[in-house]
């Protein structure tokens, strides 16, 4: 068993696979730890497995796995908890936007006991101005209604203990939202700030519709508010529609009717309507992942491992 794994997903990262582990090898050398470094390869199309292939033969702490297809980045680092051996485990991203060199003050936290670390990033600035406003309003939204707290910055670089390990790869769920569910299990979590650096090649895999997916898979796994907040948004809606009622019944018996209304009529039609959909939608998305659930398909099929006993 070595004292450490760190895992690596990789998705199309063919040209960072050499700079990354260069860089993760002096790092790992100065810790006087054994490790493995499990690389997750999810689905990649390019030379990403042939070039970690490479690594393998060169060197045996290097452990491979072959995603059937690709299952995304949740799927990659279930996966290599699940096959991690360490007494600890690193999580980082393959594009060298996580510093290697900030592994040894996770190593120092874990070492005073902490068996959460999350390096957190001090800043967005490696992000486009859209990315940064929609993870501000998300991370604003979750603050506020979900049932968990996730430190400001925190992401998947982070360090988790056996313990840890063992309690992330015992829930069952298949929305696999690991930010929260790493931040759900408890025990004692610190943080070490880092500076993100940019991409190291390519483009992130992230576009606007992926991070709204994303964005709903962290507040549907971790809150039914937006399930539950209906209820009293049509009480309210109700309660004023009742009072409009009884005022416009009162003004027609003083006043007499009043043909006129086309423009408040169109109003309360279109935003009432809009509301129902809405509402809708916040079910139709919460059913979705009960439909997921309820299939209980494997989060991930593996086409091949290399390294791994038996
Ligand atoms: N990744 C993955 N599967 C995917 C998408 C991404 O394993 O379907 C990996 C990717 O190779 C990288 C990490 O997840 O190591 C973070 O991806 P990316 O850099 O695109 O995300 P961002 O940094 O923009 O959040
Ligand atoms: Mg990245």
């Amino acid at each position: 068993m070595p004292d450490l794994s760190i895992i690596l997903p990789f998705h199309n990262e063919a040209n960072s696979v050499r700079q990354l582990l260069h860089r993760l090898y002096p790092v790992l050398g100065s810790l006087s730890l054994s490790y493995e470094i499990i690389c997750v390869d999810d689905g990649s199309v390019d030379a990403t497995f042939a070039a970690l292939r490479h690594e393998r033969d060169l060197d045996q702490r290097i452990k491979l796995v072959r995603m059937a297809r690709n299952f995304g980045k949740e799927a990659a680092l279930t996966c290599g908890l699940q096959l991690a051996t360490g007494r600890a485990a690193i999580t980082m991203d393959s594009d060298l936007q996580h510093p290697p060199e900030v592994i040894p003050q996770l190593i120092e936290k874990w070492r005073n006991g902490v068996e959460l670390v999350y390096a957190v990033r001090r800043n967005r600035n490696a992000d486009g101005q859209m990315r940064r406003w929609l993870s501000q309003a998300f991370y604003a939204v979750f603050r506020t209604i979900a049932e968990i707290k996730l430190p400001a910055g925190a992401g998947d670089f982070c360090l988790l203990d056996r313990k840890v390990i063992d309690a992330v790869n015992a829930l069952p769920e298949r929305n696999r939202f690991m930010k929260g569910l790493v931040a759900w299990v408890g025990f004692h979590q610190d943080v070490v700030p880092f500076d993100v650096a940019p991409r190291q090649d390519g483009a992130s895999h992230w576009n606007f519709f992926r991070l709204i997916r994303f964005a709903f898979d962290g507040l549907s796994g971790f809150s039914t508010l937006p399930l539950r907040i209906w209820t009293w948004g049509g009480v309210l809606v109700s309660c004023a529609a009742l009072a409009y009622g009884g005022y416009l019944t009162l003004r027609t018996l003083i006043f007499g009717t009043d043909v006129p209304g086309y423009a408040s009529m169109m109003v309360g039609i279109l935003f009432l309507g809009g509301i129902q959909l809405l509402s809708l939608g916040v079910i139709g998305e919460y059913l979705a992942r009960v439909v997921t659930e309820v299939k209980a398909r494997p989060i991930f099929f593996v086409a091949e491992r290399v390294g791994f006993d038996s």
